[in-house]
């Protein structure tokens, strides 16, 4: 088991330089105002892999204003939706065209498995753009049947400058979840990008530019989450916020937004989602989706599969299977070709991930497998399963955001869906069973923005994602996140005037 240890210590040298290290403003790459810089690492050991221009409240406004400008005097709200649309068509050529650039310099940023990021993401990025260049001329209102002897017709417009603020597990599926759509309804962005992974979005917004995009329409600072993100979250001249990230930072950031001008705000936040595997399911099947649910991505996944439900009946089969399937978990250097799992993203996680694990063992749950730390340097973490986990304890409530599974029993419907529910969060959920009258069931029972029913992450572009209770308000992908970037303005006229 962990076979792979020694691959944790000998690292591959990643195929790609740092190109773009500045902030993107107006289409420029510039310096902070205040000169100042800030480390991003190489998570696979900790080393500083470079130095990127730590944006704060002057380069927020610098960026907003860029934005403001692009958005009332420049050309792309006022552009035809075809022109814009062909805009996202070419940047989604490009982005399949420096798709290996791209995705080793996401490993190398943010630890995940290269394949991962080459073979899924990167395609998903293009893929996403397409969509949305999809929709960019498919806007449009309504004409509405009022009473009485008016004319009465909607127009969907573009809300303004956006500013958007995303987090570090999924750095350009973020971006593009965010800025696809405002840029299809013909808005403008200032995006702040995670303090851990500032490197991806710089390079794809400077591909954007090559595309055609107009100076200023996406404006790009990195920079952390008090200064540059509350400088965003807070400022006068943004007039709609969409962010991602944990729960807390998601009620900072709202009430950023109250107290400024009252801009709108979407939230994609945490979630502790329920993995339901029922009596009849196939337990080797059940097993296996059930480790992707949670372990995929190192863990950090707001939508993780994190509390694995098992019904009594299959119990102890599907845990001795669960750890035997974690031991073979192959763990190391996420640019080796069939690695599942590289580190985790920072020194701040890693250490959250040992003292939950620690949390587990103290609060009297079955340590399976696992439990600390992979090789001596970064931040890798043995694939870990908990057994015998109860309902209250921390593993079972709090987001872990690690490679840790954390096994509860149950023994009837009623009882799993009631336990399922009883947490403060509402983003996903997965079922396994045979029986589409529990799947029918279930899946109307569950207070949960997603579904799985056997199977589990499917993010196809048309699929909208969000949470209900305190993982989020709103909806991103699909054509729900329309609505996010849309102001819908009345025109009512006479039909014909009355004195005639
Ligand atoms: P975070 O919420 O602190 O960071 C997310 C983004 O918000 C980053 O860009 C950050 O710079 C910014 N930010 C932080 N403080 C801010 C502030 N005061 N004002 C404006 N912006 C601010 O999340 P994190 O510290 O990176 O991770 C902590 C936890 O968040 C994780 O353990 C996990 O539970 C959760 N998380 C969830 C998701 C998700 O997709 N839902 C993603 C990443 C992290």
């Amino acid at each position: 088991n962990y076979s792979t240890a020694a691959a944790v210590e000998e690292l591959i040298a990643p195929p790609v330089q740092v190109s773009y290290t500045q902030h993107l403003i107006n289409g420029r790459f510039l310096d902070a105002a205040s000169g100042r810089t800030f480390p991003t690492y190489d998570p696979r050991t900790g080393d500083v892999l470079a130095h990127v221009a730590e944006g704060d409240a002057e380069d927020i406004d610098r960026a907003v204003a860029a934005a403001r400008k692009a958005f009332d005097e420049g050309p792309w709200p006022k552009m035809t939706p075809y022109e814009r649309s062909k805009i996202l068509l070419r940047f989604a050529d490009l982005v399949e065209k420096h798709n290996d650039e791209l995705a080793a310099l996401e490993t190398w940023n943010c630890g995940k498995p290269y394949e991962q990021s080459a073979r899924s993401e990167l395609p998903m990025l293009a893929r996403l753009f397409r969509y949305y260049a999809g929709w960019a001329d498919k806007i449009h209102g309504l004409t509405v049947p009022a009473d009485g002897n008016h004319h009465v017709q909607t127009l969907h417009e573009p809300i303004g400058v956006a500013g958007q603020i995303i987090p570090w597990n999924f750095p350009l599926i973020m971006f593009a979840w965010k800025v696809g759509p405002a840029l299809a309804c013909g808005n403008t962005i200032v995006l702040k990008t995670a303090e851990q992974t500032p490197l991806t979005a710089l390079y794809a917004a400077k591909l954007f530019h090559e595309a055609g995009l107009p100076p200023g329409v996406l404006n790009v600072v990195s920079g952390y989450g008090p200064t540059a993100g509350a400088a965003l979250a807070s400022h006068m001249d943004v007039d709609k916020l969409a962010f991602t990230g944990s729960t807390e930072t998601g009620k900072v950031v709202l009430e950023l937004a109250a107290r400024s001008n009252l801009k709108p705000v979407t939230l994609e936040l945490g979630g502790k989602s329920p993995f339901i595997v029922c009596e009849d399911a196939d337990v080797d099947k059940a097993v296996e989706l059930a480790h992707f649910a949670l372990f995929f991505n190192q863990g950090q996944c707001c939508c993780a599969g994190s509390r694995t439900y098992v019904h009594e009946r299959v119990y102890d089969e599907f845990v001795e299977k669960a750890k035997a399937r974690a031991l073979k978990r192959s763990v190391g250097d996420p640019f080796k070709e069939g690695i599942e799992q590289g580190p985790q993203i920072d020194v701040e996680q890693f250490e959250k991930v040992l003292r939950y694990i620690r949390a587990g063992i103290d609060g009297n749950a079955t340590l399976e497998c696992g439990g600390e730390r992979l090789g001596s340097k970064g931040f890798f973490v043995k694939p870990t399963v908990f057994s015998n986990v109860q309902d209250d304890m921390l593993i079972a409530n709090d987001e872990i955001f690690g490679p840790v599974q954390s096994i509860l029993k149950f023994k009837d419907l009623d009882e799993v869906v009631r336990r399922a529910n009883t947490t403060r969060y509402g983003l996903a959920a997965g079922v396994f069973t045979k029986s589409i009258d529990v799947a029918n069931s279930l899946s109307r029972a569950l207070r949960v923005g997603t579904v799985w029913i056997n199977c589990f992450d499917v993010f196809d572009a048309a699929i909208p994602f969000g949470g209900y209770k305190m993982s989020g308000i709103g909806r991103e992908k699909g054509i729900y996140s329309l609505n996010n970037y849309l102001q819908v303005k009345a025109v009512v006229m006479p039909l014909k005037d009355p004195a005639w």
